[in-house]
This record gives C-alpha cells, sequence and structure tokens, in this order.
C-alpha cells in the first residue's frame, strides 16, 4: 500500500493526502511540487528516479487505510546530489 507522507522530505512543507503539491518517486520519496521543479530537477535525491503526482487516497477508506505519520526530513546536501543530479537531469525518468 501506498505511504501517504505527511510532509516533504527537504523543505518540511505540509502534504496532507489532499494537497495537490505532493509528488513521490518510485520509492515513495515525498517533495513538494517547488522542491521537485526548482531543486531537485525531476530528480529523486535518494533513488535518482524521477517523480509523479501523488494520488489521493479517498476519505472514506482513511480510516481503513490511515496515512502515515512519520516525518521524514532529510534536508538536500547539494554536493553529494550533484552527481546524481548530473547523471539523470537530462534524461527523462522512463530512461533511467
Ligand atoms: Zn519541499
Ligand atoms: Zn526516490
Amino acid at each position: 500500500m501506498l505511504e501517504i507522507r505527511p510532509t516533504c522530505e527537504n523543505c518540511n512543507k505540509a502534504l496532507p493526502n489532499n494537497s495537490k503539491e505532493a509528488m513521490i518517486c518510485t520509492f515513495e520519496c515525498t517533495f513538494c511540487k517547488d522542491c521537485v521543479d526548482t531543486i531537485l530537477y525531476n530528480v529523486c535525491s535518494n533513488c535518482g528516479g524521477g517523480f509523479s503526482k501523488r494520488p489521493t487516497r479517498p476519505s472514506h477508506l482513511l480510516e481503513k487505510y490511515p496515512v502515515s505519520a512519520e516525518i521524514i526530513h532529510k534536508p538536500l546536501h547539494k554536493d553529494s546530489f550533484k552527481e546524481l543530479l548530473e547523471t539523470f537531469k537530462n534524461l527523462t525518468s522512463r530512461e533511467r
């Protein structure tokens, strides 16, 4: 089941289940759209993959399948990200 994480991993912005800004990679690393567009350039800083909009879980299922409460806040280290960014930023996520 998809983990609906509560915040952006980089800037810690709140990303509730119905957020229009929540983006995820294939491992559910979760960032806000601003960070994805202006800092990560669609390269996940953990795995190098691209991002898609996170789907919203229908509210009638939230009691049975609750969202995650665990905050993951790991601000980007620009130097260590540089290599990953150079490797992947010019490839679409389908080509990585
Ligand atoms: Zn962010
Ligand atoms: Zn990732």
